[in-house]
């Protein structure tokens, strides 16, 4: 078995795919390690899509005041083969916010580059008209008679002429440009621990058999996501106090909306409109719909009876921009990571008043019951039931995230932050990090393409470097 290389990446979601493929590009030797197996992309939403591509099947949880359920990609391509493709760039008045907070300066021209690039390689486009599903319309009309803004998002997705649409995640374009420029990709490889000898780093992983194995490398980029890749870190002991330090994610709750009208059919997919009236705090828009989600949910307040309706059933989500942030931490003993969040004063008003406003809208565009993820068996008629409830008690409510990042953030610093402005540890400049935990704070939107750009820009001021 060939066991060095020069570059090796750790990862292949998105953060670690357009780096590996940035890299490759330029005439680098390349290896790609990834955890999970490799898989058709699909829009399938169902607990066999779970079971393969999520990490513990969707199980893992931060705790703190709430608890918050957190899902995950494992898989090749990462969290881009299981999310719902709602593409963003960062707004400049978060970008502008982040560089004070972390000291950094963002050359705004390469940035773009990136982003122009992504948008081209990912087909970043909105829906054909004729697809729009009226659980996505119906909310923009429900905007419109509040006057509030509303927009329709753009997805990395390509329609043939037929309309059916192939989601653009990692597996269906990066990855196949980076094997095509000569890069290698591994998978069933769980990195447990990164070593140092004078010459390489030392990569140990467990194979497809779990045999313990090694590999050597000049480079490395660690994109294992913002919650395994400062964990990886603190088990091979880099020292940096900051790994895992200031984690960030969106915690979203969520209502099951019943209409009088169909709104939902087999394969609906992700709606695509969200509402922008309370951004960058708050943010509202609909969730994945099929069958199975619809069981889930409903199965919170007992009202799974209700499942009969799903044609006329669709979900929908308020999210927060947090002020509270947590940490990942890797116990003696324990081989998960042990992840915290906690909420401001401020995060919880924030919540509140998403869920009010949620609440609002769905009426207005013709709700007639909602099924809120708080356990137990209760629905809300009215507006007015919803303002009477106490969405205080956050030990009631089922939050979730599928946003997570700024585990291990760049800074101007050395002495308040892990990485350096290019990305690398501050203590060895041949480690990268090329994901999620790179991030400053919330970019406020879906953070994907965020990720990819800064990702993309540092494998480029890498490139220049060496
Ligand atoms: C259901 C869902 C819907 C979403 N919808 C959207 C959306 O519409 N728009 C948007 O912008 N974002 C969305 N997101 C978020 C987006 O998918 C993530 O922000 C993005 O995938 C993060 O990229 P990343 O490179 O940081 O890490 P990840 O995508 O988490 O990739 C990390 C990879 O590293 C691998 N790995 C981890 N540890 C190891 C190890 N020790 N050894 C080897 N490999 C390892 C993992 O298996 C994984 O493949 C969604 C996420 C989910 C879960």
């Amino acid at each position: 078995m060939k066991n060095k290389y020069k570059i090796i990446v750790i990862g292949s979601g998105p953060g670690g795919s357009i780096s590996s493929f940035r890299l490759a590009q330029a005439g680098h030797e390349v290896l790609l390690l990834e955890e999970g197996g490799s898989y058709k992309v699909s829009d399938r939403y169902d607990t066999q899509e779970m079971t393969e591509k999520y990490k513990n099947s969707g199980t893992t949880m931060t705790l703190g005041r709430p608890l918050i359920n957190y899902a995950e990609g494992n898989c090749v391509g990462g969290g881009s083969e299981i999310n719902s493709g709602l593409y963003h760039r960062i707004p400049e008045e978060i970008l502008s916010k982040w560089e004070n907070k972390n000291n950094l300066s963002f050359d705004r021209e390469e940035l773009y580059k990136s982003f122009k690039d992504i948008e081209d390689n990912l087909n970043i486009s909105y829906m054909p008209d004729s697809l729009i599903p009226r659980a996505s319309s119906i909310i923009s009309e429900g905007c419109e008679k509040l006057g509030w803004a509303c927009s329709e998002i753009p997805r990395w997705y390509s329609y043939d002429d037929d309309g059916n649409g192939t989601k653009q995640s990692m597996t269906e374009t990066y990855i196949p440009k980076f094997i095509n420029f000569g890069g290698t990709l591994k998978t069933h490889t769980k990195v447990f621990k990164i070593e140092k000898n004078k010459k390489s780093n030392i990569i140990h992983f467990f194979d497809q058999d779990k045999k313990i194995q090694k590999y050597f490398c000049d480079y490395l980029f660690v994109a294992c996501g913002a919650i395994n890749t400062p964990f990886l870190l603190q088990k091979s002991g880099f020292k940096s106090r900051f790994i895992g330090k200031g984690l960030k994610l969106h915690p979203s709750f969520k209502f099951t909306a019943l209409f009088d009208e169909k709104v939902n059919f087999n394969k609906m997919g992700v709606p695509v409109h969200q509402v922008k009236e309370f951004s960058p705090e708050i943010s509202i828009g609909c969730s994945i719909s099929s069958k199975q989600y619809l069981a889930n949910a409903l199965n919170d307040t007992n009202n799974i009876e209700f499942l009969k309706e799903w044609e006329n059933l669709a979900t929908y989500y308020c999210m927060i921009s947090p002020e509270g942030s947590g940490n990942v931490r890797s116990l003696k003993y324990f081989k998960s990571p042990f992840v915290t969040f906690n909420f401001t004063k401020k995060d919880i008003t924030n919540l509140e008043r998403g869920i009010n406003n949620l609440g609002k809208l769905l009426f207005k565009s013709g709700a007639k019951t909602l099924f809120p993820s708080i356990q137990e068996p209760i629905s809300f008629k009215s507006h007015e039931d919803i303002k009477k409830y106490n969405f205080k008690k956050l030990n009631k409510l089922n939050l979730m995230t599928i946003h997570l990042f700024s585990s291990v953030q760049m800074g101007g610093a050395r002495s308040s932050f892990a990485l350096n402005p290019e990305g690398h540890l501050w203590e060895d400049d041949s480690i990268h990090i090329s994901d999620g935990s790179i991030l400053s704070d919330s970019p406020s939107v879906n953070p994907q393409g965020t990720i990819m750009a800064l990702a993309d820009m540092n494998a480029r001021k890498f490139l220049s470097r060496i």
